[in-house]
């Protein structure tokens, strides 16, 4: 690895090229962190399919707020949207990593460097801080339509979350919070945004015939998740 790097074992969080006093993601002391190689050496990517094209990768063990990223075999190439907290370099190829936002960088300067793949995150969270040591190959604006991955940028949750869309499985990343019991959206960031970005989400989605959602830390059926967003939080 060129550059010294750190990882945060309470949320996940990859430090490049310096070692802070606390984590600029979770806030903990050092003593949390361990470097990118140890983490590499401790820690593996675990693929779990989701249906023919779509892969959910996951460290394990789990590491940090530990965070589902997914890979799309778009057929002209292998996409990601989303990364782990680990660095596995033994995970198949992938040309680019779309990021949902800023939450969840996960190693994907090191995914970057070993394979090559184009990072690109959305202009409204590239000026924020958590993303100031991390390099993106695009920083994008609008919707846009990749390989058959549709874009979304709704704002919201940050400014420039960005939800996808791949035939019929949705990724939603931490927009919602969702449990058995109820749905509620993602409380750390602007109630009023939030509210506002999940209205244009439910619009994007009217009429779309989707069969999977795949989020941060679920994947479920599109209409039992329809159901409860429309029921829950957008109608808080
Ligand atoms: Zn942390
Ligand atoms: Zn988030």
């Amino acid at each position: 690895m060129e550059k010294e790097q750190y990882v945060c074992l309470v949320c996940g969080f990859n430090m490049v090229g310096f070692h802070p006093d606390r984590c600029p993601f979770c806030g903990v002391d050092k003593q949390h962190f361990i470097t990118a190689e140890v983490c590499s050496a401790r820690y593996k990517v675990v693929a779990t399919p989701v249906n023919n094209k779509v892969t959910r990768l996951n460290s394990r063990p789990a590491l940090g707020y530990e965070h589902a990223a997914y890979r799309i075999e778009t057929g002209r190439g292998v996409c990601w949207i989303d990364c782990p907290s680990c660095f596995d370099p033994s995970v198949d190829p992938m040309e680019t990593i779309f990021f949902t936002h800023h939450h969840f960088l996960g190693a994907s300067n090191l995914y970057r460097l070993e394979f090559g793949a184009g990072v690109h995150l959305h202009v409204g969270d590239a000026a924020d801080d958590m993303c100031r040591h991390f390099t993106f190959d695009a920083v994008f604006a609008g919707s846009f339509i990749h390989q058959g991955i549709e874009a979304f940028p709704v704002d919201g949750h940050t400014p420039g979350f960005t939800f996808y869309l791949f035939e019929d499985t949705l990724f939603i990343c931490d927009y919602v919070f969702w449990s058995d019991a109820d749905m509620k959206f993602n409380p750390y960031g602007p109630a009023e945004l939030t509210l506002a970005g999940g209205r244009r989400i439910a619009e994007i989605l009217a009429g779309r015939k989707l069969a999977t959602v795949c989020g941060y830390n679920y994947v479920v059926d599109y209409d039992v998740w329809q159901q409860k967003f429309i029921a829950g939080p957008l109608s808080s």
